[in-house]
């Protein structure tokens, strides 16, 4: 027998005969523990800070991209703040890439003259020689096809229209990677469909591997008009301009705030979201929600003057965009708490309605997971235990071996999804959510990802959930088991 689970069946046994057991308590943690999580979620919903302070800093700061001077000054507007919450603020120094995106533009010349919409690529090097180049484009719908057709592509503008139907995780590949795969074959520049279900003549940026040749991502409307004069034979010739460069690093950090544990101070929960943005994003979505909520589940704790166990660990990361440094740099300075860290959540996949989390780790490990959402959470219906999603900032934790988590969240304007473009994809236990076509990736990377996409009561209702699951696990009589 697992020793967790000997533990788990002791303190059950103890708590069975000194205290009469509360119906809708789990047996994995002391019957105060209910009080405890109704108390935050109390608080949480009683307050509209995270709110107030994600609009504070997208208005008066602007995108926080990393090597910028607007980054650094709303992490010391962050710091203060968390100051005058009372907390302690530990900040870990990083060095940050420095891309600089310069005048750009993407011109139809034939069959007709028109601007495309578009926007670089971050890491994208510029057009040769400070100059626009023109060439004509080919259209392709897949990597498959651009090895088809690899001897029509020499000195042309590759355009990847791709139908995100496939989902995020099956077509950023052409983002992060068809400027190399174009370049193999002779392409002189690589344009991609954005990556979104749903446009308005948006394009959305995000990071490529750098390569000799520049790329950009275009609007859904312009990448379809494209495929579709490329399908009536018509010759597609486009200009292209780019300044794309890099500068040396710049120093940045990690915030980090903490609540120490009673018991077991070394031990902790960690959990976090991202404090830069891409530079066209006030980055209110992406991924100021998660790094606020983060921030408020410690504020809240601090609040109600509960003292967890174990310590509770809320890092505010820097450079997830463009490089993940501030990811790097967390897990190189904390390594040694590897074995010590009892799980490590993500919440960097939207702030809106929560529905619970998303886990990768061992099977007794969910199951507990599962008891807890299921005590605590699922009156306000963010108890779930779903998937695998796990986010970039704590995937050097989870490749370690450590327990990892995802907020897992909704956009409510996706409806009934019955006739949207976010339609539906099997994604158990949600079968009518998929997450990656969800209202998130409307605004994902893209100058639409404004504070007005958020709620107060959502963000209300992110925090609560935070703080439960995160307090709960770190009052365990015992770390998640690991596989
Ligand atoms: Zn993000």
């Amino acid at each position: 027998m697992a020793l967790w689970l000997l533990v788990a069946i002791l303190v059950l046994v103890t708590h069975t005969q000194v205290l009469p057991r509360r119906p809708e308590a789990t047996p994995l943690l002391p019957p105060q523990a209910k009080d405890d999580a109704d108390a935050i979620i109390d608080a949480a919903f009683s307050s509209d800070i995270v709110y107030e302070r994600i609009a504070y800093m997208t208005d008066t700061f602007g995108p926080r991209f990393s090597g910028s001077d607007a980054l650094e000054k709303a992490l010391d507007w962050t710091r203060e703040e968390m100051e005058k919450d009372g907390l302690s603020v530990v900040e870990e120094h990083v060095m940050v890439p420095s891309w600089v995106r310069g005048r750009e533009f993407a011109r139809l010349l034939s069959p007709r003259v028109k601007e495309l919409h578009m926007v670089g690529l971050g890491m994208s090097v510029g057009t040769p020689g400070k100059k626009s180049l023109v060439a004509k484009a080919i259209v392709v719908s897949s990597f498959q096809e651009l090895d088809q057709r690899a001897s029509d592509v020499q000195g042309k503008i590759v355009v990847y229209n791709v139908n995100f139907d496939q989902g995020y995780s099956n077509t950023v590949k052409y983002r992060t990677l068809g400027a190399t795969r174009a370049e193999n074959y002779g392409a002189v520049a690589a344009l991609v469909h954005s990556m979104t279900p749903y446009g308005l003549q948006t394009p959305h940026t995000g990071a490529t591997r750098t390569t000799g040749i520049p790329s950009a991502a275009i609007s859904v409307e312009d990448s379809r008009m494209l495929a579709r004069m490329q399908a009536r034979g018509q010759e597609i010739v486009i200009e292209f301009y780019m300044e794309a460069h890099m500068l040396t690093d710049k120093p940045s950090r990690n915030l980090i705030v903490e609540i120490k544990g009673a018991e077991k101070p070394d031990e902790v929960v960690v959990f976090g979201g991202h404090m830069d943005s891409w530079d066209i994003a006030d980055g209110a979505m992406d991924d100021a929600g998660g790094a606020f909520v983060s921030w408020e589940v410690v504020r809240l704790i601090h609040q109600l003057k509960l003292r967890p166990r174990r310590t509770l660990r809320a890092v505010l990361f820097v450079n997830e965009e463009n490089g993940a440094k501030g990811a790097e740099q967390y897990y190189l300075n904390h390594k040694h708490e590897s074995k010590l860290t009892s799980i490590a959540i993500e919440s960097d996949e939207g702030t809106f309605t929560p529905l619970g989390i998303s886990f990768q780790g061992s099977a007794a490990a969910r199951s507990i997971l599962e008891q807890i959402g299921k005590a605590f959470l699922a009156g306000i219906g963010s108890g779930n235990v779903s998937g695998q999603s796990i986010g970039t900032d704590i995937s050097p934790m989870c490749d370690a071996g450590v327990p990892c988590g995802s907020l897992v969240t909704l956009d409510p304007r996706v409806g009934s999804l019955s006739n949207n473009p976010c339609k539906t994809f099997s994604n158990p236990p949600y079968p009518d959510v998929n997450f990656g076509t969800s209202g998130y990736f409307w605004y994902h990377h893209t100058q639409s990802d404004t504070v007005d996409k958020l709620s107060p009561r959502q963000l209300q209702h992110c925090a609560a959930t935070l703080a439960v699951w995160t307090y709960s696990i770190a009052n365990l009589d015992f770390l998640l088991p690991r596989s």
